[in-house]
């Protein structure tokens, strides 16, 4: 049974989703580092730490790794859509990409597994692929806090997988 419906009211540190296909099965026993957005994995899980990150891409023994968001953009494998549209976003395109990029950031810092795979248009929507659910739905969820409009979430039953559609025309 999946409780996916109602993830996003409950709001958790937990990020790895079950579903996820990228999710590591087989685990480094010490440290790791992905030399493509310079993660580190340790202790099963993977975090942001510029100096260690220069401390371990010089030991001969630290295994470099894909991470499975790098894996995901390597691969365009989205979890999460944000739709973007409207007069408003028209209008301020740049405070709002900022507020994204901010969040982005701030969803990396948590965990380096959140990341957006790539933005382009569609039918006048902008539309934000994410490598996970919970990054596309907090990205909706600070467009919504910050600028109001309409916010909306839609799941595909049975995968992992949402859509996150926000507007605001006025
Ligand atoms: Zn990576």
């Amino acid at each position: 049974m999946s409780k996916k419906g109602d993830k996003w009211f409950t709001h958790t540190q937990e990020y790895e989703t079950n579903g996820d296909p990228y999710a590591m099965k087989a685990a480094p026993a010490g440290e790791a580092i992905c030399p493509r957005c310079k993660a580190i994995f340790k202790d099963k899980r993977w975090f942001i730490d510029e100096e260690l990150y220069e401390e371990l891409k010089d030991i001969e023994t630290v295994p470099h790794i894909i991470c499975p968001a790098c894996r995901k953009i390597l691969d365009r494998y989205a979890m999460g859509y944000l739709y973007i549209s409207g007069n408003f976003w028209e209008t301020h395109r740049e405070e709002i990409m900022r507020l994204i990029n901010n969040e982005v950031e701030r969803a990396r810092g948590l965990n380096p597994l959140h990341q957006i795979i790539n933005i382009y248009e569609e039918d006048g929507t902008t539309v934000i692929e994410t490598t996970t659910d919970h990054l596309a739905q907090r990205l909706g969820r600070a467009l919504y806090k910050a600028c109001k409009g309409d916010l909306e979430f839609r799941w595909s039953k049975g995968n992992k997988l949402v859509r996150v559609y926000w507007s605001r025309n006025d």
